[in-house]
């Protein structure tokens, strides 16, 4: 399949970095390149030298130890700027200098306090000077979107013909539209002398909710580098997230056949080192990595699941790098779900058992909301006490507690952990599944079903099908 390749270009370590909270040491910064290296990103920007003694040490330590990805470090567009970044990348394996360069009215006017001659200048000047240095140079026009098109165009020629081989277009506050930033992308193409040469970037803050929008507007017309970050962190609401981009393309191959090299069975791990080192958690229900992304509670989304993921699931959590879906049994569960959890847990209850099992569970889902393993297991054993005939041997050992309350939140609820059943899953053009093959289960963590189709799902008869349904959204 001959698809465009579109440039990763994760600024994680600079802009993420910029963002409240997230700030990092040079261990940590050092530490999750390493990863950004395995997750398979084309780009790394490490830093911005001049910033900080800790960013240049945080661009030099990383230059030294990461040796696949372009290493890039950011510069104002002046001398002293594009010098300290060179020095840091000193010893890279493949490096480059980011120049940026403010090119609104409003920001010349009242932030640089110079003239739109100065500023053409001033760019075609750093750019000359970072290319003395290194061959590849990226320069950004900060603050894009709210530039006047003709002179954006104007910019972008000079820092061309001075040497830039990539010009990102960053969208710095957030406010462009996805049809209006595609065609400023547009536009560029058909106007700028030599743009065919470049490679040409989105850089999109998520100020509207729109950066990985924007983004996918911009890589149809013709842009060829994303920058974004993991989580999307970054200034103010953030830049475009990484996973989400990247699996919009993946997901969807009929609108966007591009592709990137990013190893999609990466992408929870990474978002969950960033969490743990910034400790800022991913909101639950962040696309792609959030701890409810894979998450089905409702009863005929669990019920449809269980039968074929395909049914809810556009592509598989193991395609992302996330153990396994998560079924949350709650009050909205239904029959089918709870009759898996319970042979899972060594219980295969007939029919009227199960009725007297799903009463309770149904009374107890009600008062606690999240129903435990221990819970369950509780509640099986009262079942079980209740008619010896049922056959089942080894209901001691729980007497005295009754249902105590739900354990503060895990972030990921036992009640749905068991090992991810990959066997079943049907290969579909509309569910992106994962390459690393179908996840087995772990020694010391008893699988004896699959959620997804591995094992022939607990019988329900038609009725009790059909019962689950009025536990449905
Ligand atoms: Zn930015």
């Amino acid at each position: 399949m001959d698809r465009p390749r579109i440039t990763i270009f994760d600024t994680t370590l600079r802009d993420g970095e910029q963002s409240p909270g997230c700030s990092m040491n040079v261990q940590e910064k050092l530490h999750l390149a390493q990863q950004l290296d395995r997750l398979g990103v084309d780009v790394i920007e490490a830093g911005f030298p001049i910033a900080s003694d800790g960013d240049f040490e945080a661009v030099q330590r990383i230059a030294a130890s990461v040796r696949r990805p372009i290493i890039a470090a950011l510069a104002r567009a002046c001398a002293g700027d594009v010098d300290r970044a060179w020095q840091a990348l000193q010893g890279t394996a493949r490096s480059r200098i980011h120049v940026f360069l403010a090119t609104s009215d409003i920001h010349l006017k009242y932030k640089l306090r110079i003239t739109r001659a100065q500023c053409l200048e001033q760019a075609r000047e750093a750019v000359r000077r970072a290319k003395s240095l290194c061959a590849d140079v990226e320069f950004s026009p900060e603050d894009a979107t709210r530039t006047e098109v003709a002179f954006l165009c104007q910019v972008v020629e000079a820092v061309i013909a001075a040497g830039a081989t990539t010009v990102n277009i960053p969208d710095t506050v957030g406010y462009s539209m996805p049809e209006e930033y595609g065609q400023l992308i547009r536009t560029l193409r058909e106007k700028v002398a030599g743009i065919d040469k470049v490679t040409i970037s989105t850089h999109c803050h998520n100020d509207l909710g729109l950066a990985v929008a924007n983004s996918l507007a911009g890589v149809q017309q013709g842009a060829r580098q994303v920058e974004c970050t993991i989580n999307g962190i970054g200034e103010r609401a953030g830049n475009a997230s990484l996973e989400e981009v990247v699996m919009a393309m993946r997901v969807r191959p009929d609108r966007y056949a591009y592709e990137t090299a990013i190893s999609g069975e990466q992408l929870f791990a990474s978002s969950q080192m960033l969490a743990e080192i910034t400790r800022v958690p991913v909101q639950p229900h962040k696309a792609i990595t959030g701890r409810n992304a894979f998450a089905h509670e409702a009863g005929i989304h669990q019920d449809g699941m269980l039968k074929n993921p395909l049914t809810y699931e556009i592509m598989t959590p193991q395609s992302v790098g996330v153990p396994d879906s998560r079924l949350v049994l709650g009050k909205h569960s239904g029959r089918h779900a709870l009759a898996l959890r319970c042979e899972q847990l060594g219980h295969q209850f007939e029919r009227r058992e199960l009725d007297e099992v799903y009463r309770k569970f149904v009374v107890l889902a009600d008062r606690i909301k999240k129903v435990q393993d221990s819970h369950l297991l509780e509640l099986m054993q009262d079942v079980i006490r209740g008619d010896v005939s049922s056959g089942n041997g080894d209901a001691a050992g729980s007497q005295g507690k009754k249902f105590p309350p739900a354990a503060a939140t895990s972030p990921y609820p036992r009640a749905a952990s068991a090992a991810a059943g990959g066997n079943g899953h049907e290969s579909h053009p509309a569910q992106v599944s994962g390459s690393a093959g179908p996840a087995q289960a772990r020694p010391g963590h008893p699988a004896p079903a699959n959620w997804f189709g591995g094992a022939p799902a607990p019988v329900a008869d038609h009725h009790s099908e059909q019962e689950d349904y009025l536990w449905g959204v």
